[in-house]
């Protein structure tokens, strides 16, 4: 079922996946082989080596390309691959605009990788456009943003960024791995490439790392396609049939993220131990009318700081914790805290972790889809 117009519930069974020709399978076949036969040189049923390109990959890629509304779609490796693939359109000397709450792992990326290759990357905290358009010069080629941000999360306005890069011939890329598509559609609203970490709330079940990229320019898809297939950083069969699988489920889990997120933010606000609630459902979160044009809900990602600001009253409150689990990452159906001072954000000093809204005592939470009594009495016990 081909059909892109259905609503975003239906495409996520069913746009790109087809009953397996072979043997009519419902569930896209995981088709383990490096090669394909080939009846005489140079004949293929569009496969030859999978690297380039592999049955299951393919069913994803249209999969996850509908609910982005984009025309192409590209898998790979890992969230990083994906990003790695974009910075790879780039030449020695261009350069990036991109948000200064990064990822870390973003960072890490462009800051330790890429510019000893000679790209140039320039950090702004892109609340109005003018922070970024005085910093565009005849090396600029792109900007990157990421929204919701981690952890504080901040929204950046996509449909202004997309009017200054248009304006100045940029390419915008928009990391919405926060959002998912299911919240967010940056290429709607003008952005060149959609990038997404599906290990987070597309695959949804902690199982899989993998990375994506959504876009519609007809060249583009054609120079990222030529990057992945020479660098290789492609996912396995194994891995696209995970996320496929994960996907049928993305919009029945994002209901209830939201849900439970909005709980949990509404409650952590009302608590006398907690200071500040980061959370773009409130009305008092400066960019909440730009959340609200951009996304259809505010998603299960919340951080909090308690009153006092202490790391050993975190450290206690974290371990004390039961249903939600301390670990990294976010996105999947089971509840995970984490200290984003010593963990995320380790490698940055105090005094600019600080600048950052990333305190002693905040704590970020990927709010899973459990029954909301059970987690606002394990927040409730950890906290007292
Ligand atoms: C996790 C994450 C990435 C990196 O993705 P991996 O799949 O871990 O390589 C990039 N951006 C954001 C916002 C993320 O949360």
């Amino acid at each position: 079922m081909q059909n892109n117009q259905h609503k975003f519930d239906t495409k996520a069974l069913h746009a790109g996946i087809e009953p397996d020709e072979a043997t009519g399978a419902i569930m896209t076949p995981i088709y383990q082989t490096s090669t394909y036969a080939q009846p005489s040189p140079g004949v293929n049923k569009g496969y030859e080596y999978s690297r380039t390109q592999n049955p299951t990959r393919h069913a994803l890629e249209k999969n996850l390309s509908a609910l982005e509304n984009g025309k192409y779609g590209l898998a790979f490796g890992s969230g990083l691959a994906a990003i790695d693939a974009c910075m790879r359109l780039l030449k020695r000397g261009e350069e990036v605009i991109s948000t200064n709450d990064l990822y870390g792992g973003s960072y890490r990326l462009f800051t330790k990788v890429h510019e000893q290759y000679g790209l140039k990357f320039r950090f702004t905290g892109m609340q109005n456009t003018s922070d970024v358009e005085a910093l565009i010069n005849k090396n600029t080629k792109m900007i990157w943003v990421e929204t919701p941000t981690n952890p504080t999360m901040n929204i950046i306005d996509i449909e202004a960024f997309a009017i200054v890069a248009k304006k100045h011939k940029l390419l915008l890329v928009v990391d919405n791995t926060f959002a998912s598509p299911y919240l967010q559609n940056p290429l709607d609203m003008g952005a060149d490439i959609v990038m997404h970490s599906v290990t987070k709330y597309i695959g949804g079940h902690s199982d899989v790392v993998m990375g994506f990229l959504a876009l519609n320019d007809d060249e583009i898809r054609a120079k990222l396609a030529f990057i992945q297939n020479s660098v290789g950083a492609v996912c396995g069969p194994m891995d696209a049939f995970l996320a496929i699988r994960g996907i049928k489920t993305l919009h029945l889990r994002m209901q209830r993220h939201c849900e439970n997120g909005a709980k949990v933010a509404h409650w952590l606000k009302a608590h006398p131990k907690v200071d500040k609630v980061y959370w773009p459902g409130f009305e008092s979160h400066p960019n909440h009318e730009v959340a609200k044009k951009q996304m259809r809900d505010f998603g299960g990602m919340i951080s909090f700081s308690l009153k006092g600001d202490k790391m050993e009253n975190a450290f206690d409150l974290l371990s004390r914790l039961s249903v939600f689990t301390l670990a990294e990452s976010l996105g999947g159906v089971e509840s995970l805290a984490g200290h984003p001072a010593t963990m995320t954000h380790a490698a940055l000093p105090k005094t600019e972790r600080e600048k950052n809204g990333v305190t002693d005592s905040l704590i970020r939470l990927s709010v899973g889809v459990e029954h909301i009594n059970d987690l606002l009495s394990d927040l409730e016990q950890a906290m007292s």
